[in-house]
Order: C-alpha cells, then structure tokens, then sequence
C-alpha cells in the first residue's frame, strides 16, 4: 500500500516551529516510503482565515525546500486541495448523514444556545453543551423555524452510550466514553460551511491519507473522528499523534520563550538548512547521537519508529550553534550574497553594489563567517567600517582587572606594536607574540593590551579579530582611530 500523508495548516496565523515540525515529518516520511505528501488547506475558518498567513504558509516551505506531490497550484487526483473550494462535497455528505438518521438538522438560535450555556453554568449542571433539543423535533416545529427564516446546522448523532477507542502508534490505544464525546457536534454551518471536523474526515477518506501525522492536541479530536468514520463506514488511517515542541522550562513553545514564527528566525538570518535540521531533532533522532542532517538524508532516513514518545525541548542556543555551523560550511560568495541585505537595509552598502563595495564584501566575508551565528550579526559586527561612532566612555577601554593608569600604558604600547608591524608589511602573528611578551613583563593579561585597541579601532567591545580589523580598515585609519582613542586617556 503506497503512503499518503498530509500537511493540513489552517491559514489563521504565521507558520511556527510547531507547525513546520509537523510538515517535515509527514514530508520525510512520504519521500523515506516513497510515498506521496499531500498539502491541503483548510481554511473553513473564515473568521481567523488570512491571505498573509496562507502566503506565509507558501513561502515558508519553498523557504525550506519542501515541495508536494499534490496540492494547491499543482492539483492532483483529488482535488481540489482548498477546502473552501469543497463545499458541495461536504454538504452532499453532511445531508447523506442526516437521510441515514445518523445527523440531523438543528435549528436553535445563538440566542438560544448563548442561554442553554448560561444556565449550565449557573446550575454548576454535570451536563454541559448541547442539549440535543433539535434531535427529535415534530415536522409542525421544523416548518416553523423555517419559516422564521432561520438557517439550521447539521448536527453528528453521538451515542450517549458504549465507548469509542482509537489506536496511535506512539501513545497506544486511547478511549474515551461516548458520554463525554461533546453532545452532538455541528458539522455543518448554517452558512453551508463544514466545521473541522467533518471537512477533515471527508478529505482524509476522500485523499486516501493512510497515516495523519499531527500535533498532539488534536488527540481530543480522535474519539469524534473516528465516530464519524464509523458514521460513513470508512475505515480510519493510522494515527501518529506528535509530542509537543517545549521551551526548556518545560512548557509549550510560546512567545514567551522567543520567536515562533519562522518567518522572524528567516528574517535574523537563520538558514534553512539549520532550522529544517534543527527542528527535525526536536522529537525525533537517528541513533541518538548523529546531528547533522542534510533534507536529502533526512528523504532517505525518516522512519516513524524513531519519533519520540515524551515532548521535545526547543533550545534556541543549540539552534544558533547550528546555524553558525551551516554558516562556516558556505563559501565567501555565498555568505557575500546572504549578508548583503542585511548591509544594505543597514545603509552600509549601496542598493547598486560597485566594485569597490564587493572588493570590501569579500574581505569581511571569511572573519565574519567564523564570528556570525546569524546573518543579522553582519550588521554590528561590520558596523566598524561603515559608520564610525566613537566610544568616549573610557570605562569601555578598561579590561578586567586593569585600571585607567595600567590601561594608558598597554593601550600605547599594544598600538606602536600593532601599527608598526602592520606597516612594515609584517603578520598578525609578529604582533601577537610581542605584546604577549609585553603583558608578561608587565604583570598583566593579553586582553588590557587587546580590549582598548580593539574598542578604539572597532567602537565596540564585540568585534572580529583584530587582525582582519586592522586589515579591513587599513593602517592610516587605524593610526587615526587609536591617537583619537588615546586623546581619550590623556585627557583627565
Ligand atoms: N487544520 C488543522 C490544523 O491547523 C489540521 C489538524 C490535522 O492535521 O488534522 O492543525
Ligand atoms: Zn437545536
């Protein structure tokens, strides 16, 4: 049997790491089975639907390099794949249910139900939602309501007795007593809309979806889905139900934790390479202890079986750590074009980039690769060089454990070695082992010696090296830059 599996966002929001986890998995598993990934949208939600988040949706998974085998723009067999363009279909079935006694017209009003909850809740009543009013009503009744002008709902018939299972393949068989099924759910709107519920089952059927693949809170769902499977006599797929995606402290990946959206880690400059392999770990591993993962590997090595059974924590540092990983792995054209954007959206490089601009481009290109962990850090760690801002507060010049005095004294030094040697055409190397001499016979760390040419040649305490620092901005300017930096301290 050839595996079909879905990726089935509703467009009412940007695309989190959640989410993008859940399309991974089913995506690696389809291609490791040679089987088929199906991307439908299901955007019933009319209230919550929106053209940015389902253009979000689009790019994201270009973004990541994930395509589909059938799905929007593309059609397939089974199309369309936008529930919206599906509602015929799912009001035929809605209707065949109701003719099979199975569902039945409901035509309470919001006012009507808004009072059934109120007085559920002032009577602390054991019995909450829908009181099944509509289930047997008389012809005489119905006529009325219809005549009122009121729209009924099409509700699903849940037995009140007996109980319903559903087996995942990671959480095990899962049941629940019919009585605490929600009463009788709307499957279908009065405005001919389907709810979740129903367009979900349908297509699922309908797209011949063997395994759903989707996050752990629709576990509640199950019981539902599969009384409407047993509703229509369809067999249901697998289920594979994913742990949740945690922050470290244990609870749901939220806003409170940092970015969700991949969209924003896209806009830090996070690569796609890292956050497909990063994400893919969060839950899932090979052997345990490979990390590094190319999408093409993961297409051949995806299995089910190794998904794990407790919720996966989302550590923001270990994705940076991958991301500068992906980082050093470019070559210098490459990370030239990946950091352009954000030089130019700083107004450190021209729209139009003349020679001289790339010549410059090329040689921050290998100090920056071994320094970024996201492309944004091109911007304050190349700041030096486009903008120069100086930093009068001396305290920034004085290392720890140093004092104004010790620090005057090493500044001057360190510089007439750095500059000296720079101009005599000499290596980094020459001034690194002289000034390490220099700190040892004066008692101190390299650092009081590096920390106030640094901050006087880069206007910063975070810099590159210092080698490529000198190096970028040339000699003069940086014998310019220190005398500046040493008014500073002669000043009192
Ligand atoms: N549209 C649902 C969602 O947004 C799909 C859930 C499912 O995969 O069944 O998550
Ligand atoms: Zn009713």
């Amino acid at each position: 049997m050839e595996v079909r599996v879905r990726y089935a966002p509703s467009p009412t929001g940007l695309q989190h790491i959640g989410g993008v986890r859940t399309a991974l998995y089913n995506y690696f598993f389809a291609r490791s089975q040679h089987g088929k990934f199906i991307l439908r949208i299901e955007d019933t939600d009319r209230e919550r639907y929106s053209d940015e988040s389902l253009q979000d949706l689009y790019d994201t998974l270009e973004w990541l390099g994930i395509t589909w085998d059938e799905g929007p723009n593309i059609g397939g067999p089974y199309g369309p794949y936008i529930q919206s363009e599906r509602l015929e279909l799912y009001q035929r079935y809605a209707r065949q249910l109701v003719e099979e006694g199975k569902a039945y017209y409901c035509y309470c009003t919001p006012e009507r139900l808004e009072k059934l909850r109120q007085e559920q809740a002032a009577s602390k009543s054991q019995y909450q939602g829908y009181d099944r009013h509509c289930e047997h009503l008389s012809e005489e009744e119905r006529q009325k309501a219809i005549e009122a002008g009121i729209k009924p709902v099409i509700r699903l018939k849940v037995p009140t007795e007996g109980k319903t299972t559903f087996h995942d393949i990671l959480m095990g068989d899962i049941t629940r007593k019919n009585k605490d099924v929600s009463p009788d759910p709307v499957l279908l709107k009065s405005d001919g809309y389907p709810t979740y519920h129903l367009a979900n089952v349908i297509d699922d059927h309908l797209m011949g979806i063997t395994h759903i693949m989707r996050a752990q809170e629709w576990i509640p769902s199950g019981p539902l889905h599969i009384l409407l499977y047993e509703a229509f006599g369809w067999q249901p797929p697998v289920y594979c139900h994913l742990p949740m995606v945690c922050g470290k402290d244990g609870q749901k990946l939220s806003k409170r934790h940092g970015d969700t959206a991949v969209r924003d880690f896209r806009k830090k400059g996070y690569l796609p390479e890292a956050i497909l392999n990063y994400v893919t770990l969060v839950g899932w591993s090979l052997d345990g202890s490979r990390e590094f993962f190319s999408r093409q590997e993961l297409e051949k090595c995806f299995v089910l079986e190794n998904i794990h059974v407790s919720s996966g924590t989302f550590d923001y540092k270990k994705l940076d750590w991958f991301n500068g990983q992906y980082i050093r792995q470019k070559s210098d054209e490459e990370i030239v074009s990946l950091i352009l954007p954000y030089l130019q959206e700083a107004g450190f490089i021209s729209k139009e980039v003349s020679d001289e601009e790339r010549k410059t481009l090329m040689l921050l290109a290998p100090p920056l690769k071994e320094r970024m962990k996201i492309l944004s850090d091109a911007v304050p760690l190349s700041a030096f060089l486009f903008k120069d801002e100086p930093v009068t507060d001396k305290a920034q010049y004085i290392a720890k454990g140093m004092d104004e005095e010790k620090t005057r004294e090493a500044f001057r030094k360190g510089s007439e070695i750095i500059l000296a040697n720079a101009e005599a055409g000499k290596p980094f190397s020459q001034s690194e082992d002289e000034i390490k001499a220099y700190a040892e016979s004066a008692g101190i760390k390299v650092n009081g010696v590096f920390q106030p040419v640094r901050v006087a040649l880069t206007n910063s305490t975070v810099s590159l090296p210092l080698h490529d620092t000198v190096a970028l901005l040339g000699v003069q300017e940086s014998r310019r830059r220190i005398e500046r930096a040493m008014r500073l301290f002669d000043q009192e």
